[in-house]
């Protein structure tokens, strides 16, 4: 992850950053084979790879969408390592003047890889400079001010662009259509995340039993990042309050201390919960409304809490706003 994106769901536990920050880079899979899950992208990633590559062609430009922690800056880097290129990395808000893309796009050598994080959120100016980038390899640029500033056209190397975003919907189309390849990133099943904490721990060297992969997994919310995060932490709990091996039990003690209920929700999910089923009588209710109540910004709730909120069947949108269902009562009202 680049350092200087901020990472919503980052604020979940975040303590330890230094030291989980540095494991990241050695627990991120480096091939397609220790990459789990997501079978059905990393097929079509394989056969458009191995395609470009007997042709000897560089890759289309790929786009990925998804919830945040689910690999899409993983992919980008296998992808780069499989096609034998260098990839340059940047982020959507970092990008302000046309310059600054001008700089990176003329850098880039044949084949290479530019990857851009939260591509939702270029500014329009640098989309434009984008579009005859990416459909025929050179960008305008204008230089001198006033009445002697003339436009020179510089011609780039044939590169390929891989987005990423977690809202495909604020892309316009005419961006989006010139994406060769658009793949989608689900929630990971729990078996899956339970492989992603095994692999994990196998490289942190914690000792850890298959129950103890399989109640983090659970609790994870269908999220790898997370999965990785909350290892760490029962790792901290094992190794103070047992004898360093993270069993079921210890796993759930440990998830139960840091709030983390038997489904994986925290205290803000349970806090949007409880303001749309019982201040608003299961809704709808609107979003900034909600966002209001429980202090959270309204894209941290969309883009991190919905999507699993959704995917438990805790919550739906409609046209009308958000409503909470009946499961999400018997949730709330359980003791656990
Ligand atoms: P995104 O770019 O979608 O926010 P990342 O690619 O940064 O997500 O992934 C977050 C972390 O989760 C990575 O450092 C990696 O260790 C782990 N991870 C993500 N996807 C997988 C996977 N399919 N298998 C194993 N680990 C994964």
């Amino acid at each position: 992850m680049d350092e200087t994106r901020e990472e919503p769901g980052d604020r979940l536990i975040a303590t330890d950053v230094l030291s989980d920050e540095a494991e990241d880079t050695t627990i991120r899979p480096a091939t397609f084979g220790e990459f789990i899950g997501q079978e059905g992208v990393k097929e079509t990633l394989r056969i458009t790879i191995a395609a470009a590559t007997q042709r000897g062609e560089p890759l289309d430009h790929i786009l990925f969408s998804g919830p945040p922690g689910l690999g899409k800056t993983t992919l980008a880097h296998l992808i780069a390592r499989e096609m034998n290129a260098q990839i340059h990395t940047t982020s959507g808000p970092i990008l302000e003047k046309p310059g600054d893309i001008a700089a990176m796009l003329t850098l880039l050598g044949r084949g290479d890889v530019l990857f851009i994080d939260e591509i939702h959120r270029l500014p329009r100016v640098i989309e434009e400079i984008l579009y005859p980038a990416m459909e025929d390899y050179r960008i305008d640029v204008m230089i001198g001010e006033g009445p002697s500033a003339r436009s020179i056209t510089l011609t780039l190397e044939h590169f390929t662009l891989v987005g990423a975003t977690t809202r495909v919907g604020l892309l316009g189309s005419p961006f989006r259509d010139r994406f060769g390849l658009a793949l989608r990133l689900n929630l990971y099943h729990p078996d899956e995340l339970a492989a992603v904490v095994r692999r994990s721990a196998g490289i942190m060297q914690i000792p850890i039993t298959p129950e103890g992969c399989h109640e983090i997994a659970r609790r994870s919310r269908g999220t790898p990042r997370i999965a990785n995060r909350l290892l760490r932490r029962v790792r901290d709990f094992a190794t103070v309050r047992g004898d360093g091996t993270i069993s079921g039990d210890v796993a759930d003690r440990a998830l139960t201390l840091l709030g983390i209920d038997p489904l994986g929700l925290d205290d803000l999910d349970r806090r949007i919960l409880r303001v749309i089923a019982d201040d608003f009588r299961g809704g709808p209710v609107g979003l900034k409304t909600i966002a209001i109540s429980v202090g959270e910004d309204v894209r941290t709730i969309e883009e991190v809490y919905e999507p699993y909120l959704i995917q438990v069947g805790f919550l739906k949108r409609t046209a009308q706003g958000r409503e909470s269902t009946s499961a999400a009562s018997e949730h709330l009202h359980h003791k656990w």
